[in-house]
C-alpha cells in the first residue's frame, strides 16, 4: 500500500515536472519586399516594377508571382500573422524590404522609406512585441554592398528600430549592422542578430577583408563567453552559408568566410540552440556536424511573403506562395521543438479572399518528435531515402506552388545542400549521390559567363 502511495506520489511528481517544462512561441518572418509600384492594371508591362521586363497577365488585389509584393499582400500578412497568434514572445524579422528591381529605381533614401514603412506597420500591430530585426541585402542601396562601418543606413535603421534596440545593440548596430542582447532580458538566454551580407558574395565592399566589421571575432567572443555564463544562444541573420538548394553549386558566401562561420558553429555549437535565416524565400534547413558525423546544429530558412518569381539563371519557375511561421521553444533550454508554416495560396486569395492556412507542423508531417539536431537529421534522412518523404519537403519547399516531381537530380540538389554546408563536401555529396557537379566540365572562362549572367538576380 505505502509502495503504491510512493509511486503514485513519484508519478505525480514527474508528471507535474514535466507539465511545468514551458513552452514559448515566437513568430519568424523574412522577405516581405515590398514593391510600391505594384498595380492592378491590363497592362502587362506597367503592373509592377519588379517583373524582370517579363509580362504580367490577370494581375490581383494580393499580387503576383512575377511581382514583389503589394501593400494588401503585407498588409494581408502582418494581419495574419495577428489573427493567428496575436501575443507571441517576441518576432525575429530577417529583413529583405525592398524590390527586386535595378539600383537607378531605388536610391537611399526609398530604401529607408521603405524599411521605415515596414517597420511601421509591424509596430502598430504588434506594439508591445520585442522585435529582433536583421538586415538583409536588399535593406541597402545600392543593393549588397553593405560596408563594414558606420554609414547613414546603419544610422537611419537604428533609430527606426530604437525601441527594439537596447543602448549596447545600437552601439553595434551602428557601426557594423550586428548586435546581441539577452533575449527578452532574460538572463542565461542571448539573441545573436548578424549582418551576414558582409560575407555575401555580391558585397564588393568586403570582398578582400578577412573579418568585415570584426564580426567574426566579435560573435566568437560573445559565444565563449556565453559558454562560461551558461548561455543558451539563438543566432539570427540574412543572407545563409551554404548552398541554394535549388541551383546546383549555388553558394552565397564568399568561400574564407563559408569556412569561418562553419568554424564558428562547430567551436561553440553547445550553447547554440538555434539559427533562423532567410534570402532564400524557399522552406529549407541547414544541418551542421561535428568532425564524426554528429548532428550538432540546425539552421532553419523561413519561406518568404513575396511570391516573386526568381530570375536566377538555371532556376526553373522558381516562385512561392507567400510564407509565415511560428516556432515553439521550450523557454528553459531554448530546444526548437516544432514549427507551424502558414501560408497564402495566392491564386486562391486573388480570385476569393486573403485566406491564410496551415501549412503544415514539422513533427506531423516528418513525424518527429521535436526540431532538435537529432531530429532534423532524421528528417533530411527520410527526405533523402524515402520518395514520399522527398516529395512532401519539395512541396513545402515553395511552400506548395510547385508540385511537380522532385526526380533523382532535383534529390541530390536538395539532399546535398541540406546535409552539407562546406563547400567541399557539397561538392563530394553530389558525387555520391551520383550527380557530379558541372563545374568540373566548365572552363573558367564559361565559369565567369555565368557569373555575370547572375549579378543580376537575388
Ligand atoms: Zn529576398
Ligand atoms: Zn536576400
Amino acid at each position: 500500500m505505502s509502495a503504491f502511495r510512493t509511486s503514485h506520489v513519484l508519478c505525480f511528481i514527474f508528471s507535474c515536472s514535466q507539465t511545468l517544462a514551458s513552452f514559448g512561441n515566437f513568430w519568424h518572418i523574412t522577405d516581405l519586399h515590398w514593391d510600391p509600384t505594384y498595380t492592378v492594371t491590363d497592362n502587362p508591362e506597367l503592373v509592377c516594377a519588379s517583373n524582370g521586363a517579363r509580362p504580367v497577365t490577370n494581375a490581383g488585389k494580393f499580387g503576383d508571382y512575377l511581382c514583389d509584393s503589394p501593400w494588401d499582400l503585407i498588409n494581408s500578412s502582418v494581419y495574419a500573422m495577428k489573427d493567428i497568434l496575436p501575443d507571441p514572445d517576441f518576432i525575429v524579422w530577417t529583413g529583405d524590404d525592398t524590390p527586386h528591381v535595378p539600383n537607378e529605381r531605388l536610391g537611399e533614401e526609398a530604401v529607408l522609406s521603405i524599411i521605415g514603412k515596414l517597420t511601421h506597420i509591424i509596430k502598430l500591430v504588434f506594439p508591445d512585441t520585442k522585435v529582433y530585426s536583421a538586415l538583409g541585402n536588399h535593406d541597402y542601396h545600392p543593393k549588397s554592398q553593405l560596408p563594414p562601418e558606420q554609414n547613414n543606413i546603419y544610422e537611419q535603421t537604428t533609430q527606426l528600430w530604437q525601441d527594439w534596440l537596447e543602448p549596447e545593440s545600437q552601439l553595434t548596430f551602428r557601426k557594423g549592422g550586428y548586435y546581441t542582447e539577452n533575449l527578452l532580458n532574460r538572463t542565461g538566454y542571448r539573441v545573436l542578430v548578424l549582418n551576414t551580407n558582409l560575407y555575401y558574395d555580391q558585397n564588393q565592399q568586403t570582398a578582400d577583408m578577412e573579418d568585415p566589421a570584426g564580426q567574426f571575432s566579435w560573435a566568437n567572443q560573445i559565444l565563449t563567453s556565453a559558454a562560461s555564463n551558461n548561455e543558451k544562444v539563438y543566432i539570427v541573420g540574412h543572407v545563409p552559408p551554404g548552398f541554394f538548394e535549388k541551383k546546383r553549386n549555388k553558394p552565397w558566401f564568399r568561400s574564407n568566410f563559408n569556412r569561418r562561420y562553419l568554424e564558428l558553429i562547430r567551436q561553440h555549437h553547445a550553447v547554440i540552440a538555434g539559427q533562423f535565416f532567410g534570402h532564400h524565400h524557399t522552406d529549407t534547413f541547414r544541418m551542421f556536424y561535428d568532425s564524426n558525423g554528429n548532428p550538432i546544429s540546425v539552421m532553419f530558412l523561413t519561406p518568404g511573403v513575396t511570391p516573386w518569381k526568381t530570375t536566377l539563371p538555371g532556376v526553373s519557375d522558381g516562385a512561392n506562395n507567400p510564407g509565415i511561421r511560428v516556432f515553439e521553444y521550450d523557454t528553459s533550454t531554448l530546444l526548437v521543438q516544432d514549427m507551424v508554416t502558414y501560408y497564402l495560396n495566392l491564386t486562391h486569395a486573388n480570385v476569393a479572399r486573403d485566406r491564410w492556412e496551415k501549412e503544415y507542423r514539422l513533427s506531423e508531417a516528418f513525424q518527429v518528435a521535436d526540431a532538435s539536431p537529432a531530429s532534423m537529421h532524421r528528417v533530411l534522412n527520410r527526405v533523402a531515402a524515402d520518395r514520399c518523404y522527398l516529395q512532401r519537403y519539395y512541396d513545402y519547399n515553395s511552400v506548395s506552388y510547385d508540385l511537380s516531381a522532385c526526380d533523382g537530380s532535383c534529390r541530390a540538389d536538395h539532399v546535398c545542400s541540406i546535409r552539407e554546408v562546406d563547400f567541399d563536401r557539397y561538392e563530394h555529396c553530389l558525387e555520391k549521390e551520383g550527380a557530379p557537379s558541372p563545374s568540373h566540365a566548365l572552363t573558367p572562362l564559361l565559369l565567369s559567363v555565368a557569373f555575370s549572367l547572375f549579378l543580376a538576380s537575388y
